[in-house]
């Protein structure tokens, strides 16, 4: 599996499995096959509800814990100091692991300039190896900076073909995080047909004798990006890996980057209602 370098010195998978919208139940039956696949990147989250069964799946793989990357979030009701280290600990009790590879602060909301110290206190005590942010918009990643003695690693924020965060990677160069990891999510544009069925994807797939899934992605690890996208399709979870015997020329990638740009999903500058109100997640099962 081809491998980015964090700023720990660690390699980080470019290319993983997501679990988002995934039930426990599906986590059981889908983790093990992706595992076996050849997936050894696994980004979860609290929010997601099923750190227990990623954590459950992962032990009865029998890969070995240091073969394998594992990512997951906490939510902002977890953020302030007095509260985050303990909510670090109970995500990996739910997930029954000494350590994560990396923990992020999932939404750029509530007091995550305090949080931040817990999270490098973590760090420090071998809990969690690196930290990072994800959808925090330039100003927010800023606030972070101002007090961050290990700065993020990885940033994590909404990248496709339709929105390919180029004016936002070139932002956080020129504050110094040029060494940064951006991970993509919503990499397939999360179900929607319109991209997947962008006709210049059937052209370059024609070509390549790959699907448009696959162009996506090989655009994806091109980019520089780290993805995982979702899948409880065995078909396509083969497919999704097998995008590391072709490459894209400049000015094919040229065209995908010309592609007319708009985010799925606008984050918002205050927290939504469905952030504010997810604050049961402690007790999942
Ligand atoms: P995605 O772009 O991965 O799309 C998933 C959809 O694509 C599913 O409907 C799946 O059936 C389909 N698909 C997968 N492989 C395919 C293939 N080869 N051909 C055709 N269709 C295929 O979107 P996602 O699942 O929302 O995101 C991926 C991951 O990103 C999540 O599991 C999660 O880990 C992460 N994520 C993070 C955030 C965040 O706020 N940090 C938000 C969304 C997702």
């Amino acid at each position: 599996m081809q491998s980015l370098t964090l700023a720990n010195g660690r390699p980080i998978p470019q290319l993983g499995y997501g679990v988002y919208t995934m039930t426990s139940g599906e986590v059981e039956r889908c983790l093990p096959e992706a595992i076996a696949t050849g997936y050894t990147h696994i980004d979860t989250a609290n929010a997601y509800f099923n750190e227990v069964a990623v954590g459950r799946a992962i032990r009865e793989s029998g890969v070995r814990r240091e073969d394998l990357f594992v990512t997951t979030k906490l939510f902002p009701q977890s953020y302030s100091y007095e509260q985050c280290s303990s909510d670090i600990d109970a995500s990996l009790e739910r997930l029954d692991m000494d350590y994560v590879d990396l923990m992020l602060f999932h939404q750029p909301y509530g007091d995550y300039v305090s949080g931040w110290r817990a999270m490098e206190e973590a760090v420090r005590a071998g809990k969690v190896r690196a930290i990072g942010l994800s959808n925090f918009p330039l100003h927010k990643v800023d606030q972070i900076l101002e007090v961050a003695t290990i700065k993020p690693s990885v940033l994590q924020v909404e990248i496709n073909p339709y929105w390919n965060q180029h004016e936002y990677k070139a932002a956080l160069a020129a504050r110094g995080l040029e060494g940064a990891v951006f991970e993509g999510w919503y990499p397939l544009g999360h179900g929607d047909k319109g991209l997947l069925g962008e006709p210049l994807f059937a052209k370059l797939g024609e070509k390549y004798r790959k699907t448009p899934a696959q162009i996506v992605l090989r655009w994806h690890l091109q980019e520089g990006n780290v993805v995982f996208p979702t899948t409880r399709s065995v078909e396509h979870l083969r497919e999704n890996l097998d995008v590391f015997d072709f490459e894209l020329a400049p000015n094919e990638m040229a065209r995908v980057n010309a592609l007319p740009q708009r985010p799925y999903y606008v984050v918002p500058e205050d927290a939504p209602g469905f952030v504010l109100a997810h604050n049961d997640y402690r007790k999942q099962a």
